[in-house]
């Protein structure tokens, strides 16, 4: 039965890039640190389509002899280890020797270069792994690597991919990494022509992400920096003012390499214990750097995860480097009241500053992170200081008349109990099933409700009643939030202000393809103002229809009903059950949820009589 066969190399070659070039942006990550390796002072990165139609890297750095070409497009062929022992000190970012091979396998590639020696260039294409010979050509010192048609050949991963935009945010991220990595090197990046980044040298690193991020963010930045032995950790950590829903924010480079490390981000997040609201997460922008033996950069495909030799030390450094930095620095200087900040809320801008003045006074809690409970206490951030203001709206709640809000904390997994149904109107007698089903009698059977379909529609209905009426409630932010988005979305979502504000969602240009969220519906609590954010972007920027066929603020409506309303799966409390039947009736079109599938079904007491063969 089993027959063992030698891969071809081009099967070889096609699982390697499967590792590692899981989109374009892999291509421009690869490109680039050939590109660093090679000494550049300058790169310039083309991108057309997303990607796909072309990524072009072109360097000034040492470039690659005509004889040795072929060579660098060979599978592993690398010029940047010679031995096994070699793998534990590795300086360069690339060292594997796979990049070029995998990804001509599944593009047609061409690569031009010229050593400074060299009085003319040379040239070799190759189209799906089969190269043509080397040949003379006409190129400045340096290397150009174009990539067209990329995953022509490998339909399942062309599959995978995501908008162009989506993709061409992957790429810019990936320019960004590097371009934060390496400060002393001007980089640029184009996107169909237009100018993506231009990030000059001369720069130091706060100007870089000024430019990549914003001024604002970067006028937040802390500098710390802290050795120990070889050891050194150095960059800028942002002001708590600053934050994030995530730590993609939080870029990590050690020797020069952009790493992602749970530990690293843990500590990150223990510096910052008390000092922001949970759900947040700092903004870091932080070099290691160590002698490379004592780190294993060959655990993952991409290299992106490393292995530290003394990681419990390292965790130590970088805690309380920016632990010892806090203490010293005036944190509250920073945090300057926002404007969205209602005037006389109590508990508004001043009592935030003179909560951190107390934080940033009191002693700080040891590098032990496992911190007695009654010592942490006094660490712990009045969080209050930092919340949004309470919310009217929230999912049922929002619609919910106060008799039913004080039968809240009947716990979810009750059954109806006597007391219950004595309080219930009888003609919304109901049980959900599944998780999902609502089934209650009706007068010529049982009806069948889909919980979120006949939620959605209710929300929808009253939404749209509201901003018809301009009474739709918005939430302020206390503190307004970032949202990085592609150009694209960046620009549909700048564009279409007015019609988001009618929404409630309130958007500032941020700088880049940032833009500010300062307020939002109500109703969308649950929501994080990012994941609104970007899921408005995607409606403005295609959301799957047709430009003609779109009513753009009742596709938001619909959006945001959706998202706020109870999902299948929500076990309901009997009371909320109660109150989403009572909506029923107020709501126009209670048959059909705003996609216009059923929200409910009725199975007639002829049909049940007929199926059980009463007659
Ligand atoms: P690796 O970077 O792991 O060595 P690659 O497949 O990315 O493997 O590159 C193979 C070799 O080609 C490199 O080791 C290097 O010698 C050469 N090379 C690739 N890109 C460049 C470039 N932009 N400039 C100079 N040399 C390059
Ligand atoms: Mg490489």
């Amino acid at each position: 039965m089993s027959h063992i066969q030698r891969l071809s190399t081009s099967v070889v070659n096609k699982i390697a890039a499967g590792e590692v070039i899981e989109r374009p942006a892999s291509v421009v990550k690869e490109l680039l640190e050939n590109a660093i390796d090679a000494g550049a002072s300058r790169i310039d990165v083309t991108v057309e389509g997303g990607g796909v139609e072309l990524v072009r890297v072109a360097d000034d750095g040492a470039g690659i002899s005509a004889d040795q070409l072929p060579l660098a497009l060979a599978t592993h062929a690398t010029s940047k280890i010679r031995e096994a022992d070699d793998l534990f000190r590795v300086s360069t970012l690339g060292f594997r020797g796979e990049a070029l091979a995998s990804i001509a396998e599944i593009s047609r590639l061409v690569i031009r270069s010229r050593t400074a020696e060299a009085d003319a260039g040379a040239e070799l294409r190759v189209n799906g792994g089969s190269a043509t010979d080397v040949a003379p050509c006409g190129c400045p010192p340096g290397t150009i690597v174009e990539v067209r048609n990329l995953f022509y050949n490998t339909p399942v991963r062309q599959k995978f991919l995501r908008t162009t935009q989506t993709e061409m945010g992957h790429s810019s991220e990936a320019v960004a990494r590097l371009a934060l990595a390496q400060p002393q090197i001007h980089f640029t990046l184009k996107h169909n022509a237009r100018v993506i980044h231009d990030l000059p040298t001369g720069d130091g690193l706060r100007d870089r992400v000024a430019r990549l991020f914003g001024e604002d963010l970067a006028e937040s930045l802390i500098w710390v920096e802290s050795s120990d032995g070889p050891v050194r950790v150095s960059g800028y950590v942002a002001n708590p003012s600053h934050s994030r829903a995530n730590t993609k924010m939080q870029y990590l480079f050690l020797n020069g390499r952009h790493i992602r490390d749970r530990s690293l981000q843990h500590a990150l997040g223990e510096a910052y214990r008390g000092l922001l609201l949970s759900g947040r997460f700092p903004i870091a922008f932080l070099q290691l750097q160590m002698p490379p033996e004592q780190v294993d950069v060959n655990v993952h495909p991409t290299k992106l995860e490393v292995r530290f030799q003394e990681a419990g030390k390292i965790y130590s450094q970088l805690l309380a480097a920016i632990r010892g930095k806090f203490l010293t620095t005036d944190l509250t200087a920073r945090v300057e009241p926002s404007s969205s900040i209602d005037a006389d809320d109590p508990r508004g801008a001043g009592q935030m500053q003179s909560d951190l003045v107390q934080w940033a006074r009191g002693a700080l809690p040891s590098d032990d992170s496992a911190q007695p409970q009654a010592e942490q206490s006094r660490f712990d951030f009045p969080t209050s200081a930092f919340e949004r203001q309470p919310l009217q709206l929230n999912r049922l709640d929002r619609a919910w008349p106060d008799r039913v809000a004080g039968q809240r904390n009947v716990a979810a997994d009750d059954a109806p109990s006597e007391t219950d149904s004595s309080q219930r109107p009888p003609d919304h007698h109901a049980l959900q099933v599944q998780n999902r089903y609502l089934i209650t009698e009706c007068e010529d059977g049982i009806l069948v409700i889909d919980q979120h379909a006949l939620h959605e529609r209710v929300l929808y209905e009253q939404l749209r009643e509201k901003v018809l009426s301009g009474k739709l409630d918005t939430q302020k932010l206390l503190v307004p939030e970032p949202v990085d988005l592609s150009a694209a979305e960046a620009a549909a979502v700048l564009e279409s202000r007015e019609l988001l504000g009618q929404l409630g969602i309130e958007v500032e240009p941020f700088g880049g393809d940032t833009v500010l969220v300062s307020g939002y519906p109500a109703m969308l609590a649950n929501m994080s103002p990012a994941d609104l954010l970007r899921q408005v972007a995607d409606q403005l920027t295609g959301g799957g229809r047709s430009p003609e066929a779109r009513d753009l603020l009742d596709d938001l409506l619909h959006m945001i009903a959706c998202k706020a309303a109870i999902k299948a799966g929500d076990r309901l409390n009997p009371a909320e059950v109660t109150e989403l039947l009572s909506q029923r009736h107020l709501v126009d079109d209670p048959h059909h949820c705003p996609h216009g599938r059923p929200t409910a079904l009725v199975f007639s007491r002829s049909e049940l009589d007929r199926r059980f063969q009463r007659k």
